[in-house]
């Protein structure tokens, strides 16, 4: 089964359109797909309709950006309901302090010396509510900061950098509440991005179990092969779905292209034979 299970429309911080992606996908082979842009469900109906179009099942996915004591956290919601009114008004109130976060960012990398990054990021951001590190990221590479956006966030906007602004999204439990209450599956997405020691992040997926969710990333586009290999072990010390994910933002700066990352590692338990999406999984879209 090729399945991609994560990735980013020009409704967040990814570059293409949810056609432009649906065609990527079902050129590349994927079976089944989910689009899952941060913080809000506007792309959705023009996938699902354009996977429908080209005979891939899709899921209807959003990844919710949560703090954590403290750390950033990202949790893919999969086979929520779109229409579910407590996770759309809860998406709104995750989205709200965003613009606040980017004017302070612009004034951050303005005294650096970068030009009108403001403005700059927002004609980078195909949906203004959702303006984040990425649209900014182009704007320095377009500056001449840095040579690639990963290189920019690597030396400006982590913490620790210049460009890095302090931001609280919503609680975990939280996020993993209005998932399951729309009939979505959580997953812990990358969990070998985060800046965290083996033992917080044994304490996050126990956190994150303890609040009902059932999933992680094993393949991502931010893994590689050990990681692969540790996050499948995890899954099954945890009980957990394993999920494959490109995380998909831009032909030119996503490590992995959609459909193309390695395939589940035997022993795990695909998030896909989850209840919860067996039937959207089983039957064409
Ligand atoms: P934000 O939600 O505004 O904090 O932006 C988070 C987004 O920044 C992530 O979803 C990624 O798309 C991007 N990002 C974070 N870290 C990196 C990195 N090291 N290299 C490239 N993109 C990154
Ligand atoms: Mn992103
Ligand atoms: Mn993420
Ligand atoms: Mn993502």
């Amino acid at each position: 089964m090729n399945a991609d299970l994560h990735c980013h429309s020009c409704h967040s911080d990814g570059v293409l359109s949810p056609a432009a992606l649906a065609a990527r996908a079902a050129a590349n082979g994927v079976e089944l797909w989910s689009l899952t842009d941060h913080d809000n469900l506007g792309g959705l109906d023009e996938a699902r309709e354009q996977a429908r179009a080209l005979g891939m099942r899709f899921i209807d996915g959003v990844e919710i950006s949560v703090t954590w004591h403290g750390t950033t956290i990202h949790v893919v919601g999969l086979g929520i309901d779109p229409r579910h009114a407590p996770l759309e008004q809860g998406l709104a109130s995750v989205r709200s302090g965003r613009d606040e976060r980017a004017l302070r960012m612009a004034d951050a990398l303005e005294a650096l010396g970068v030009r009108d990054a403001y403005a700059n990021a927002m004609r980078h951001a195909g949906n203004p509510s959702l303006v984040g590190r990425s649209h900014f990221a182009r704007v320095l590479v377009e500056q001449g900061y840095a040579p690639d956006v990963h290189a920019v966030f690597r030396d400006y906007l982590v913490r620790g950098r210049p460009g890095y602004i302090e931001h609280q999204w919503t609680a975990l439990e939280q996020a993993v509440a209005w998932i399951r209450g729309a009939g979505g599956v959580a997953v812990v997405a990358h969990p070998g991005r985060y800046r965290i020691s083996g033992d917080q992040l044994l304490r996050l997926l126990g956190d994150f179990r303890d609040a009902g969710g059932q999933a992680i990333e094993v393949v991502s586009g931010s893994h590689g092969e050990a990681e692969v290999r540790h996050f499948a072990r995890l899954a099954r010390d945890f009980g957990f779905y394993a999920s494959r994910a490109s995380d998909f933002h831009a032909p030119d700066e996503s490590p992995i292209d959609l459909g193309r990352g390695a395939h589940l590692p035997a022993g795990v338990e695909p998030v896909w034979h989850a209840p919860e999406l067996g039937s959207r999984a089983a039957c064409p879209a």
